[in-house]
């Protein structure tokens, strides 16, 4: 049984056995002294980068590393990372919080180029259940998206995980596995569907996992499209690391069809939750993000959208593009 194996098999046992309100690793030191996080791919990007609809971000953790998601087109994140001179050769796991291309495309060219000079880079891709689940478009006609892409990662050597429960898989960075939906946040496009014998159902993404860090600044959350819901994604983190603030929320929060009393909502139940920073990634939408910054009373400094380049660092907080803040010019 591997490390990695091991750590799978106690989180699983222990979180069954422990109380969600006192956290899996409640009580325990963080994990995680230093802590950087870099958007690769977003909506916005600053001269030199590029956007698009999707995501993907590398999270530093005490200098060992993991991507989580890989962007919308082929290329996009490869071509990020050579801008910003960010090397993945001795990045050996990769996460895709869900099945949508537009954080699922850029793996198999990630894999490719890196694993020319690392045989083991992003070798190993680390999944919730439910991700290769049956699915099918609207005309009736399955969806093989997942599969191929399986058939394809799994051809260039790589090796899927696949969690049904919280993971470490680095000291104090966790894994969520499939995250319960007690709120009704129905984050989710209409449109496609899951198969099932007696017929299809609304895709709920039930596979959307995000990664909640234990760090020395309290809980970092990442979170890929937000299908889960962020509340419920919040609140998965406490349950794992139990109820200490939420220094950061990073990524998608899939509010941008969500109407102003429902982000307020959203807002003010983070705010609860103990949410402090958040930067905006993605399906968040833009005004979503101005009311969540009221919502929870924040600066311009603590509150802001991502853009590729754009930065969590321990200690310092958000390290926003110069598009996402004021200069200082007259
Ligand atoms: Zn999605
Ligand atoms: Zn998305």
């Amino acid at each position: 049984m591997t490390t990695l194996d091991r750590r799978q098999l106690i989180g699983g046992l222990a979180l069954a056995l422990t109380a969600p309100a006192r956290g899996l690793a409640a009580g325990v030191p963080a994990g995680v002294g230093h802590l950087r996080i870099t958007v690769l791919d977003t909506m916005v990007a600053s001269s030199g980068m590029d956007g698009e609809w999707g995501f993907a971000a590398l999270v530093e953790a005490d200098g060992r590393r993991i991507l989580y998601d890989t962007g919308a087109s082929p290329g996009m994140v490869l071509q990020n990372l050579r801008t910003l001179r960010i090397d993945l050769s001795d990045v050996e796991d990769v996460i895709l919080s869900h099945n949508h291309g537009d954080h699922t495309a850029g793996l198999l060219t990630l894999r490719r180029e890196f694993a020319r000079t690392n045989p083991r880079a992003l070798g190993r891709c680390h999944v919730a259940t439910g991700i290769f689940a049956p699915r099918e478009r609207a005309d009736g006609k399955p969806n093989p998206e997942m599969a191929d892409l399986k058939l394809a990662y799994e051809a260039l050597g790589g090796t899927f995980v696949v969690h049904d429960a919280p993971a470490e898989l680095l000291p104090g960075v966790w894994f969520t596995g499939p995250v319960p939906r007690a709120h009704n946040e129905r984050n989710w496009n209409p449109g496609s569907y899951l198969s099932r014998p007696s017929g299809r159902i609304d895709d709920t993404v039930p596979e959307d996992a995000a990664l909640v860090i234990n760090s020395a600044d309290g809980t970092v959350v990442l979170t890929g499209c937000g299908h889960a819901g962020v509340m419920n994604i919040c609140e998965r983190a406490h349950a794992i690391l139990g109820p200490q603030p939420i220094a950061g929320l990073i990524g998608g929060l899939h509010l941008f069809l969500n109407n102003r009393a429902s982000v307020e909502a959203t807002g003010a139940r983070l705010k609860a939750l103990g949410v402090r920073k958040i930067l905006a990634a993605h399906c968040t939408g833009f005004e979503p993000t101005w009311i969540l910054r009221q919502a929870l009373d924040a600066s311009p400094a603590d509150v802001a959208v991502a853009t590729v380049g754009s930065q969590w660092i321990s200690g310092v907080g958000l390290q926003t593009g110069v598009l996402a803040r004021l200069g200082t010019a007259p």
